[in-house]
């Protein structure tokens, strides 16, 4: 049976970011990343709003929080260095009713607790400075959030990733991974023809699914991901004065998850909510610019299936209803369909998991919802970084048996 050094399941920015520190890192070790779609990228990776999170949510001292404002910097130093197209947009978290004002004073503090940088409240009227077109009652502006051509982004790790010795597989889907000693043994269908193979290491990036994988390997592994829709429309910003946006993501303050779920001290878990975004377009030369398009979403859907992206999609009306507070001239008739992505949230948990497996030590579960996006090089780094401490346990183990 033929046996790879450390295997990497799934093709989105986790997986992505981690081969390419890992393939750094290790030069010498046989490296593989296996996607089972057609391409990659074209879960939670390639179906999201493409902001770059500047850390105003998320609970101080959370994974999250930690990863995204590290994840800011690095991601933007990636696209620089790689001319990824991005854009330093800022963006607005605006109150909109008197109970929300005490709760903007809430997320000031976590933003600046967080240590993202430059973050200040707006009032009313500062609130026009940035967006005539929107209504609210007072806002924190963050200074660091941005946004990222996500496909680009992608398109270019996974070169960089070909300028390596690793071997990637499209169309390859892990059927079963099973411990064994020192190692795995990693069951694959690749285009119809079953395979196996020994892996040492095995970095579990596979998003949606990575809790049924991890469980394949330890039955103990406590965390079950319950999938939640985000459904997109865009309006063209250009079509009346009232709906024209500087460019600038603007949001709500967060609001319970739709359909309910509980964190782990069964408060309700919060998420971001249906939000404006810009986002990026071809010009009439092919060239990447900011669209006059601003996207819509993404609107939340409970779902029951981890595959259910079309099924009973949101009507128009209510996103309109949602959103008309902060944009009051957008209309029904404004707004486009457009992708839904779907996002893996954790029932009774409200952080990412990004360990080593509790009983097999060789196995590293990334489980990263949103911010992951922003997040990716960040993750990457600290999945080498889990890997680097399997194989420094390794090599204390050899010499303590010589
Ligand atoms: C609607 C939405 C909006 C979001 N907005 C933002 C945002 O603005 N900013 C931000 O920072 N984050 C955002 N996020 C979160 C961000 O997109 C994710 O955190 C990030 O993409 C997670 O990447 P991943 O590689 O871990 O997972 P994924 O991108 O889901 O990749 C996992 C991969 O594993 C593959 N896979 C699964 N099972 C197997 C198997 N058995 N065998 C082989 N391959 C397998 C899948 O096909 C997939 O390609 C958003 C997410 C969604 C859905």
């Amino acid at each position: 049976m033929e046996s790879i050094d450390i295997t990497i399941i799934g093709g989105g920015v986790t997986g992505l970011a981690s081969a390419l520190y890992l393939t750094e890192k290790y030069p010498d070790k046989t490296i593989m990343l296996v996607e089972k779609n057609a391409f990659l990228g074209e879960e939670q990776s390639g179906r999201n709003s493409g902001i770059r999170h500047s850390s105003i949510q998320y609970k101080p001292g959370s994974l999250k929080a930690k990863f995204c404002v590290e994840g800011n910097r690095l991601i933007t130093e990636f696209c620089k260095k790689y001319d990824v197209p991005y854009a330093d947009t800022g963006k607005l978290t605006v109150a909109t009713t008197l109970e929300d004002i005490a709760k903007l004073d809430f997320y000031y503090e976590r933003a600046v607790k967080n240590g993202a940088p430059g973050v200040r409240k707006l009032t009313k009227g500062e609130i026009k400075e940035f967006e005539p077109n929107i209504e609210g009652l007072a806002a924190v502006y963050t200074p660091s959030t941005g946004i990222v051509d996500g496909a680009t982004y992608i398109k270019t790790m996974k070169n960089l990733l070909g300028n390596t010795d690793a071997i990637v597989f499209d169309h390859t889907k892990v059927l079963d991974v099973k411990p064994q000693e020192d190692g795995f043994v990693v069951k694959v269908d690749q285009a119809g023809e079953v395979y196996e193979f020994k892996s040492e290491i095995v970095v579990n990036a596979a998003g949606l699914f990575a809790d049924e994988l991890t469980r394949m390997v330890n039955p103990e592994f406590p965390y079950k991901i319950k999938p939640l829709r985000g459904e997109f429309m865009k309006f063209n910003k250009n079509k009346r004065p009232e709906l024209f946006m500087k460019g600038m993501p603007v949001y709500k303050i967060p609001q319970p998850i739709p359909g309910g779920m509980l964190d782990e001290h069964g408060e309700p878990k919060t998420t971001s909510g249906t939000h404006f975004t810009p986002c990026f377009d071809f010009d009439a030369s092919g060239k990447i610019v900011i669209s006059n398009f601003v996207h819509v979403g993404p609107f939340q859907v409970p779902i029951n299936n981890k595959s259910d992206y079309e099924s009973n999609r949101a009507p128009p009306e209510a996103f309109v209803k949602d959103l008309k507070i902060l944009l009051p001239g957008l209309r029904v008739e404004d707004l486009e369909q457009e992708f839904t992505g779907i996002q893996t949230k954790i029932e009774g948990y409200d952080d990412w998991i990004l360990e080593r497996d509790k009983k097999y030590r060789n196995l590293v579960t990334a489980i990263i919802d949103s911010p992951g996006f922003t997040a990716s090089q960040a993750v990457g780094k600290e999945i080498s970084e889990l890997v680097d401490q399997i194989y420094a346990e390794k090599l204390e183990l050899a010499s303590a048996q010589k």
